[in-house]
């Protein structure tokens, strides 16, 4: 009762049909078996079978009109899976890939990132497979508002504070905020990553990508190391992407790609600040394919590939799950790369992760490296409270820190459960521990 070997099985048998989150429990739950032989009092309350198992999965319909006049509808989910340290807090995710095992591994994955930011959080994941890609503004519009208007009556500043993710960015966030204001008649921190007009925070945008940089110049400083110069492969053209590129470029590293779900762009003489604005304004307003920044400047474009054979120092994977299989991991050590830090989530497959811990090259989780976007939303959070925003560079002081911190907690605790170095075993312990003794000190819960 309570072992790891017990869990899994159950986990297996619950959730037939769910991969990526028996594929996120089983990294997460073998990583922790030393903390779960050390303390009795974890297989005696079986925290384990406790803290797989959703607080809550809501699952409902979200019927919209497309600018035709023609019905759809979509499903909309809302994993809410701890609270045992506070409010349910994690992103929303708008892509045709989302599943309840994807939201559900990213529910999962959300609670121990958030316990490791230092700041009350709990962990939740929610979204829907509506596809916001070739849709007007009109149509995202009545599609989030179509979602809020059932997903209000779940959520509030104090119980399950939502915020962006893969498809969720400003223009959502704001269609999905002013509908829960009208529903629910109160202006609160309900969402974050909100417009500086109203509410939002100061580097929020920035968060994941500067936190994920911050994270790998804390690695690199464990070997003696800096990140100026360095060769750096990036993913996606994203949020989490663009202030991965713009952080590495105030820090001196030169990044040399980036990639959309269509394919990726090489630049060998490097992307600089007014190439980054460019592909800002290309993702962010234009809406248009990373295939036309070859046209645009001197790069060359792979159609339907990922840029990890390209040479390089360092990857930051940042658009999706699983973008980097074992075969990638291979190829990325064959050309001597040396650290991996993931921007995204869950963007190795364990095959890769595995050869990256045997080859001791530095490999920064996602649940630990990109732990600066939520951490910051949690300070959007605390503005709210407070009714009082903070300078800008008031929030990336706090951001820094807090990534300093995390990075402290987690080579500390690998080496205390002799791991020395492996940051996976070392952030899933530290973020796990501070949630079981939550639970153990309220009961059953
Ligand atoms: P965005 O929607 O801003 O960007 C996602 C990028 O990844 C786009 O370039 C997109 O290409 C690409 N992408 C998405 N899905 C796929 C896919 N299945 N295959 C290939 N490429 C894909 O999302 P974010 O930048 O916010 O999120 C990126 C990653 O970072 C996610 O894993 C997310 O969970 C993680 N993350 C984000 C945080 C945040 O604060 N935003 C916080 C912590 C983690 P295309 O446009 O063609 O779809």
């Amino acid at each position: 009762m309570g072992t790891i070997h017990d869990t899994l099985d159950i986990v297996r048998h619950r959730n037939p049909g769910e991969p990526e989150f028996l594929q996120a429990v089983t990294e997460v739950l073998e990583s922790i078996e030393p903390v779960i032989e050390r303390h009795k009092q974890y297989r005696d309350a079986i925290i384990l079978e406790r803290i797989v198992e959703p607080e809550r999965v809501i699952m409902f319909r979200v019927p919209w009109q497309d600018d035709r006049g023609q019905y759809h509808v979509n499903r909309g989910y809302r994993i809410q899976m701890n609270s045992a340290i506070g409010p349910y807090k994690g992103g929303l995710r708008l892509h045709p890939t989302v599943s309840l095992s994807i939201l559900k591994f990213l529910a999962f994955e959300q609670v121990f990132k958030n316990s490791l930011t230092t700041l009350p959080m709990g962990g939740a994941k929610g979204g829907s497979e509506f596809d916001p890609k070739g849709k007007s503004d009109a149509e995202v519009m009545r599609f989030c508002q179509s979602f809020m208007t059932e997903l209000h009556r779940h959520i509030g500043p104090d119980t399950d504070v939502p915020a962006g993710d893969i498809g969720v960015g400003g223009r959502e966030i704001g269609f999905l905020y002013g509908q829960y204001r009208r529903l629910a008649n109160e202006f609160s921190g309900v969402l974050t990553g909100k417009g500086l007009g109203w509410g939002g925070s100061l580097i929020r945008p920035e968060a994941t990508g500067y936190g994920c940089v911050y994270f790998a110049q804390e690695m690199l400083k464990s070997r003696g190391e800096s990140i100026e110069g360095k060769v750096c492969l990036v993913s996606g053209s994203g949020n989490a992407a663009q202030y991965t590129i713009e952080k590495l470029l105030q820090s001196g590293a030169k990044p040399v790609t980036v990639s959309d779900s269509n394919g990726f762009i090489h630049d060998p003489e490097g992307i600089t600040e007014e190439k980054l604005a460019w592909i800002m304004n290309l993702k962010n307003l234009r809406r248009g394919r990373i295939r036309e920044y070859a046209a645009k400047f001197r790069a060359t474009y792979y159609e339907g590939q990922r840029p990890w054979g390209i040479a390089c120092d360092c990857a930051f994977p940042s658009a999706t799950q699983n973008e980097i299989t074992g075969e990638d991991a291979k190829t990325l050590l064959g050309n001597g790369c040396q650290l991996v830090a993931e921007a995204a989530n869950m963007p190795c497959e364990p095959e890769a992760i595995h050869l990256f811990l045997g080859r001791k090259i530095l490999y920064g989780p996602g649940k630990a490296a990109n732990a600066g976007g939520v951490a910051t939303s949690g300070l959007e959070m605390t503005q709210n409270s407070m009714r009082l925003p903070w300078t800008r560079e008031e929030v990336d002081d706090r951001l820094h820190q807090i990534m300093i911190t995390i990075h402290k907690n987690a080579f500390e605790t690998a080496a205390d459960y002799g791991a020395p170095g492996n940051l996976v075993v070392g952030a899933n312990i530290a973020g796990f521990v501070k949630v079981a003794d939550a639970m153990l000190d309220q009961g059953l819960v």
